[in-house]
């Protein structure tokens, strides 16, 4: 069995947006960008010597335009079928998010205020429906899709056999990856406990390093310090009736 490798692929700034293509007995790709950029990501492939034709699937962790913007076109340029979590699968045949964004701290808030969380995308139909975990091999890769539904309820990541986990945005760095080696919440999560139940239950499969939709990797034991912390800090919020959830914000 060969080794699966885990390529980034800058798609805003230097890890500001990231994809992933997983490079196994076959490739796939992870994640597709912002709208507009399946023409940049097909090329970035390409400069690692990856045929984009023969690219076999392109996984979307989250319902969320940066991690699918780009999927419909990139689908066209590569002829991959794309995969995405039924859950949300509304936001993926809309091309948009549904309101409320749940804002982690004051830079959710602010990024709430922009226009970029009111921003469309080309709309896709995923032609391979995730409804729980799903090996890859018959994709070419030795990965499996997790459902690690709080960041939305569809979010999923991809863990390959060697340990590697494509994480979406189940946890970044600072500043959308500006610091770096940090960990810290995305600007927005649905549900800020599911979340980091998915990241804990991620971490408890012993992965060896964690590659994250917005900065550069995770150390996954400094990932856990950062979880149990989060962990306390989310139960403190709790207690007092400070957390709510994306579902009941809209309630
Ligand atoms: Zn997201
Ligand atoms: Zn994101």
């Amino acid at each position: 069995m060969s080794p699966t490798k885990v390529i980034a692929i800058p798609v805003l700034g230097r890890h500001a947006v990231n994809a992933y293509p997983l490079l196994g007995r076959q490739p796939i790709i992870v994640d597709a960008g912002t709208p507009g950029s399946g023409r940049l990501m097909h090329d970035q492939v390409a400069s690692h010597g990856v045929d984009p034709k023969d690219v076999r699937l392109i996984v979307v962790t989250h319902g969320h335009i940066d991690h699918f913007g780009s999927a419909a076109e990139l689908s066209r340029l590569t002829g991959a079928p794309i995969a995405g979590h039924i859950a949300d699968l509304g936001i993926y045949r809309a091309g948009r998010v549904s309101e409320p964004y749940l804002p982690n701290g004051l830079l959710g808030r602010l990024f709430a205020r922009t226009s970029m969380v009111r921003e469309t995308a080309e709309p896709f139909e995923p032609d391979v429906l995730i409804r729980g975990e799903t090996h890859l091999s018959d994709f070419g890769v030795e990965a499996r899709i997790m459902p690690t539904p709080g960041h939305t309820a569809g979010s999923v990541s991809v863990l390959t056999d060697d340990g590697d986990l494509v994480a979406g945005d189940l946890v970044a760095t600072p500043l959308m990856g500006f610091v770096k080696g940090r960990p810290a919440n995305p600007p927005f999560h649905d549900d800020r406990l599911a979340n980091l139940a998915s990241l804990r239950e991620m971490l408890a499969l012993g992965p060896t390093k964690l590659h994250v939709g917005h900065g550069t990797p995770l150390d996954p034991e400094r990932v856990g310090h950062w979880a149990a912390a989060e962990q306390r800090r989310l139960d403190r919020l709790m207690a007092r009736g400070h957390l709510r959830t994306k579902a009941e914000a809209a309630a």
